[in-house]
C-alpha cells in the first residue's frame, strides 16, 4: 500500500460497480486475471414474473467476494501489510489518544482504528452499538451455481415476501442471492420448502432453481441484516464499509460503497499522519461530513426503494414503471448508486 500508517486495523473490501474502476485501476486492484463478469443490462420482474430489462449506463462487473478478497490480500502483503490471520477482535478501547484492542487472546495497540468489521459484528457488541438493540428481521440466502444464465445481466427477481439477484462472477459461477423476512422463513418450515412454494412462482426464479447445477452442499444463510442507521465515527473509531451503515442489497452496490468509504478515510489518515496541526477532532469530523455527504441519502433511497419489493402489487407497479416509463427507472436506479470516484 502506498500509506504507511502507524499501527492501524486494515480493511479488506470488494466491489462490482464500474463506478469504481478508475480508482481500482489507478492502484493497480482491477482483478482483470480473475476475469470478472462484465454487466451491461439489469432485469427487473414482477412476483407473477413479468419482467423488463434496462441497460445500466455505469454497467459493472461481477466478482466473487472470496475471489477478490484473496486478491486484494495478496497485492496488500507484497506491499508490505502485516495480517494477523484466525484473530478476532473482542473489544476497543480508546484512553490518553491511544486504541487498546483484545484480539484471540493478544493486546494491541493502535493510534487510529479503522472499523471495517462489516454488517455486524462482536466488535459491534463491545462498543455497545445502538443498532444492535433494534432485532433486524431479515434473512439472506446465497448460493454459486452454474447455469446458462447470461453474462452481461444482472437479474433482480421479486417473490412474494423478498426478492432475488442473480448475476455472473468469475469462472463462469453464477451468484443466486434473496433477502426475505424472517417471519416468511418460518411460515414455510425451511429453506427448500420456501424455494418450492415461495421463489418458485416467479417463472423467471423457478427456472434458475431447476436448471442450475448447485455448488455449495447447503446454502450460506446470513441472519439479523440489518439496514438501520448508524454512525460514521463510534469512539474515534473510523467506521468504513457496512460497519459504517448498510445499503439493501437490491441497490447491488453496498461493495462499491464499501471501498469509496475507505478512499475517503485514506486521504483523511494520509493528512492526520502527515500534517501535526490537524487534530483527531478535526479527522473525525471531516470524516463523518464526507460520509454522510456521500452516503447518507442513498441509504435512505435504497430503504425507501425495498419497500416496492416482495409484494405482488407494488412488484407489478415497479415493472411497469420500468417498462414504460425508463427515465424514471434510470433515475431511480441513479438515485443508489452514486457517482464514479
Ligand atoms: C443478501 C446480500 C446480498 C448482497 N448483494 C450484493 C451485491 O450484489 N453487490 C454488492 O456490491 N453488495 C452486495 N451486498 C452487500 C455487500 O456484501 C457488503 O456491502 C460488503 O460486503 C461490505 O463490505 P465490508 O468490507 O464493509 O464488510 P464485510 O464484507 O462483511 O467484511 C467484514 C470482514 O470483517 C471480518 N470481521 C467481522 N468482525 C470481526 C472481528 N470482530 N474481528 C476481526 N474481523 C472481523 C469479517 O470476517 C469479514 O471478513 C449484499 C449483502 C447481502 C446481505
Amino acid at each position: 500500500m502506498p500509506y504507511s500508517f502507524k499501527k492501524l486495523v486494515c480493511p479488506v473490501l470488494l466491489s462490482r460497480k464500474k463506478i469504481i474502476l478508475f480508482f481500482l485501476n489507478s492502484l493497480q486492484l482491477f482483478p482483470e486475471a480473475l476475469s470478472p463478469s462484465t454487466i451491461h443490462r439489469f432485469q427487473l420482474s414482477s412476483v407473477g414474473g413479468k419482467s423488463t430489462v434496462l441497460p445500466l449506463d455505469l454497467g459493472g462487473f461481477g466478482i466473487s467476494r472470496y475471489a477478490f478478497d484473496h486478491f486484494l490480500f495478496e497485492k496488500a502483503k507484497n506491499c508490505g501489510v502485516q495480517f494477523l490471520l484466525n484473530t478476532e477482535v473482542s473489544d476497543i478501547f480508546f484512553e490518553n489518544e491511544q486504541f487498546t484492542i483484545h484480539a484471540s487472546g493478544s493486546t494491541l495497540s493502535a493510534d487510529l482504528v479503522i472499523g471495517s468489521f462489516g454488517k455486524r459484528s462482536k466488535a459491534d457488541v463491545s462498543l455497545q452499538r445502538s443498532f444492535l438493540k433494534k432485532r433486524s428481521p431479515y434473512v439472506g440466502v446465497k448460493y454459486h451455481v452454474r447455469s446458462d444464465f447470461p453474462n452481461d445481466l444482472v437479474a433482480l427477481h421479486n417473490f412474494k415476501g423478498g426478492y432475488c439477484g442473480v448475476n455472473a462472477v468469475e469462472k463462469d459461477v453464477v451468484n443466486v442471492c434473496y433477502l426475505t423476512h424472517r417471519d416468511v422463513l418460518r411460515q414455510h418450515g425451511s429453506i427448500p420448502e420456501l424455494e418450492k412454494r415461495v421463489l418458485c412462482k416467479n417463472p423467471l426464479l423457478k427456472e434458475v432453481f431447476e436448471h442450475s447445477d448447485f455448488l455449495f452442499d447447503k446454502p450460506e444463510v446470513i441472519n439479523e441484516i440489518s439496514f438501520e442507521t448508524k454512525e460514521p465515527v463510534f469512539n474515534h473509531v473510523l467506521m468504513t464499509g457496512d460497519a459504517a451503515g448498510m445499503i439493501t442489497p437490491l441497490c447491488g452496490n453496498g461493495m462499491a460503497i464499501a471501498i469509496h468509504s475507505s478512499k475517503i478515510v485514506s486521504f483523511l489518515l494520509i493528512r492526520f499522519c502527515s500534517d501535526a496541526s490537524y487534530t483527531r477532532a478535526q479527522l473525525e469530523h471531516d470524516y463523518a461530513r464526507e460520509w454522510r455527504k456521500n452516503f447518507a441519502s442513498r441509504l435512505w433511497f435504497g430503504r425507501q426503494v425495498q419497500r416496492l419489493f416482495g409484494s405482488s402489487l407494488a412488484s407489478q407497479v415497479a415493472v411497469r414503471l420500468a417498462l414504460y416509463s425508463k427515465p424514471i427507472a434510470q433515475t431511480i436506479v441513479k438515485s443508489t448508486h452514486g457517482k464514479p470516484f
